[in-house]
């Protein structure tokens, strides 16, 4: 929300799209609407193929995530993965919300990198900012809020993969809470 933000009050040229996962709590999916009249823009909706996702449930259950890393790793990729690449498909380079602080996973964050495997230009503009930092960004820019950041989910993902956590708890511990630790990731941000 800091980088859209940005991009809708400096006016820049850059798109705005969102995973249409189908399996967002309707909290985020409400959150785009608010988002796109808060600021008066529009953002794309990217959506998962049907058959890839009909594929997914005939082998796995539709809640088959549960049963370990491997089928996890297939519904993020139908889900999500597939339609980022497309959303990406054609694009210069993208930008995301990755800070360094948020997981084990992402403590060497660059400001740039390249993604090599889409063969563009990646920055991460907030790589360097603290949660406090997010905050007072907010506050002080009137940013709308996630009502779900209020209830104790400071990472916010898929409804069934995401939990609330509980005090002194990493951000990202309600992720995928039944695997292991090194398991964050949903795939969007692994490099090649
Ligand atoms: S976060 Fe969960 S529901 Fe969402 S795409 Fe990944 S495994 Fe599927």
């Amino acid at each position: 929300m800091v980088i859209t933000d940005a991009i809708a009050k400096c006016k820049v040229n850059i798109q705005l799209f969102t995973l249409a996962i189908g399996r967002l709590h309707q909290e985020t999916v409400d959150m785009t609407k608010a988002t796109e009249k808060h600021y008066g823009i529009s953002i794309a909706k990217v959506y998962p193929e049907e058959s890839d996702l009909q594929a997914f449930i005939d082998q796995y259950g539709m809640n088959g995530f549960y049963d370990g890393e491997v089928a996890k790793k297939v519904c993020c990729g139908a889900r999500k993965i597939k339609p980022l690449n497309a959303a990406l498909s054609g694009a210069d380079a993208w930008l995301t919300g990755q800070r360094r602080e948020q997981s084990t996973t992402r403590v060497e964050l660059d400001f740039e990198e390249h993604d090599d495997t889409r063969g563009i230009a990646k920055f991460n503009p907030l790589f360097d900012w603290a949660e406090s930092d997010i905050w007072a960004y907010i506050k002080q820019e009137n940013v709308p809020i996630h009502p779900l950041h209020l209830k104790g989910y400071p990472s916010i993902g898929c409804e069934p993969c995401t939990r609330q956590v509980k005090k002194g708890e990493n951000i990202r511990a309600g992720r995928w809470w039944w695997l292991q630790s090194d398991s964050k990731e949903c795939g969007l941000h692994v490099k090649k």
